[in-house]
């Protein structure tokens, strides 16, 4: 048997850093990486044999809780029918329409608009997914959302919001969350000048600044990306009504609203943020990944026909993938998807709730100057007196009480994300036996907090 820093070494002569994705290197919280064998529900086992409880679910696909027999047995059953083809399978197309179903407002927030009887906003009354096109990741997805709004507007700037993380591509890295805020990057090298300069970088949850951009460059942008709820600078939720006003503002001066939904969609319920998102409001592209893949790689954007129809080879912007739709991880996503039922989500939302009131309780008890965010099922601490509401409030937090926190959960066998920016993921399978465990966990670790 080999441990966790034996294994970190030998990796580290193999790839840089010792990791193919930054935060997985542990820097930030001065820990030797765990390297994982197996999983199962909401346990992870790592090299020398420790399981933990898990927080991370591999970064939100994990919902189901992990290796979920259903899950499991749709990815061997299509392995067993090949591997991929490169060419279309009837699994996409019913992973599209499947996406495309659950996308809807539900009653509930439309009652609320007309018992407000607010005037209904342009597009609102249209399904916001007619057509879907599959891809691999996440970046991927608002890689190729960007540019069919380029495409679709013929201009070129892009807004977008500080720290937000909207996955690695050149244009989207100007002041990221996730990785990038927790190697306190400002941006990335390598990225050129001229690329950089097409991407405008305002606050969040600040419409004054959201207007002056738009009175000032409005023809010129083509599009506003935005987190549905932010989740890759801690848990940011957005002011009441902010993606609405933000979709009237984009709109007003001819721009599209891209929202993504990497994280979120299929996460804080059946339609993603959009769905409980308490004021209606319209956006034009939408961006999945993570659940939507069931734990392989797959993601998707998914728009209006009329936007969507621009993409190759009814129209002129490019986009293809030799594993895009790849049938395992089409099969992973139904299989997935399928057992996100209301039960499911109501499972998620009591083990969240209550994972989240022991943790402010526990750093309470303990001294611990923090606050609890949440959005929906997600949520985050962070070390601050007053709510964070966009990123430099996020900065300003004592982020160093984490990694003590952080190490001292993990000495007893709780995995949680090794960054303070990064959202904690509660999956289906954290019943009552793994929520406790993580609850004995906290009075320690909020008292390593304390010091
Ligand atoms: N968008 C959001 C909101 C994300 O959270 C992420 C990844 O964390 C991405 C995009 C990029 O996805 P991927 O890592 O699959 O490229």
């Amino acid at each position: 048997m080999t441990t966790n820093a034996q294994e970190f070494d030998r990796a580290r002569g193999a790839m840089p850093g010792g990791v193919n994705s930054p935060v997985r290197a542990f820097g930030s919280v001065a820990e030797t990486p765990r390297f994982f064998v197996s999983a199962s529900g909401p346990y992870v086992t790592d090299v020398e044999g420790r399981e933990y409880v898990d927080l991370v679910g591999s970064w939100g696909p994990a919902i189901l809780g992990h290796a979920h027999p259903a899950v499991v047995t749709a990815v061997q059953d299509a392995a067993a029918r090949g591997l991929g083809f490169g060419a279309s399978t009837p699994g996409e197309t019913e992973l599209a329409e499947l996406i495309a179903a659950r996308v809807t407002r539900p009653p509930l927030v439309e009652r609320a608009r007309n018992e407000r009887d607010e005037t209904p906003r342009a597009g609102l009354e249209t399904h916001p997914v007619e057509r879907v096109r599959l891809v691999s990741t996440g970046t991927e997805a608002t890689m190729t959302a960007i540019r069919l709004a380029r495409g679709a507007t013929g201009r070129d700037l892009v807004v977008k919001f500080a720290g937000h993380y909207h996955g690695h591509s050149d244009g989207l890295l100007a002041e990221a969350g996730s990785g990038v805020a927790t190697l306190a990057m400002p941006g990335s090298a390598g990225v050129p000048a001229a690329i950089a300069a097409q991407t405008l970088v305002i606050p969040y949850n600040d419409l004054d600044a959201v207007r002056e951009v738009f009175a000032a460059r409005g023809d010129e942008i083509a599009a506003v990306i935005v987190e549905a709820a932010p989740a890759n600078m801690g848990i940011v939720p957005p002011a009441h009504g902010f993606n609405a006003a933000l979709a009237d503002i984009a709109h007003a001066h001819g721009a599209l609203l891209i929202l993504d939904e990497v994280l979120t969609g299929f996460r804080v319920g059946p339609a993603g943020w959009y769905g409980i998102d308490p004021v209606p409001f319209a956006p034009d592209l939408i961006t999945f990944g993570k659940v939507v893949g069931g734990g392989l790689p797959l993601a998707a954007i998914g728009g209006p026909a009329a936007l969507m129809e621009l993409l190759a080879p009814l129209g002129p912007v490019y986009q293809a993938g030799t594993l895009s739709g790849n049938p395992l991880a089409v099969a992973a996503g139904r299989a997935t998807l399928d057992h996100l039922d209301a039960a499911a989500y109501e499972r998620i939302d009591t083990a969240a709730a209550t994972v989240a009131e022991a943790t402010t309780a526990a750093l309470h008890e303990a001294g611990v100057t923090h606050v609890l965010q949440r959005s929906g099922n997600l949520f985050s601490i962070q070390f601050a007196a007053e709510p964070p509401i966009d990123y430099d409030t996020v900065k300003a937090q004592e982020a160093f009480r984490y990694p003590p926190f952080f190490r001292a959960m993990l000495a007893q066998g709780v995995s949680l994300p090794p960054s303070v920016f990064e959202a904690w993921f509660v999956s289906a399978s954290h019943d009552d036996t793994a929520v406790s465990r993580i609850v004995d966990a906290l009075p320690a670790a909020a008292r390593a907090a304390a010091e």
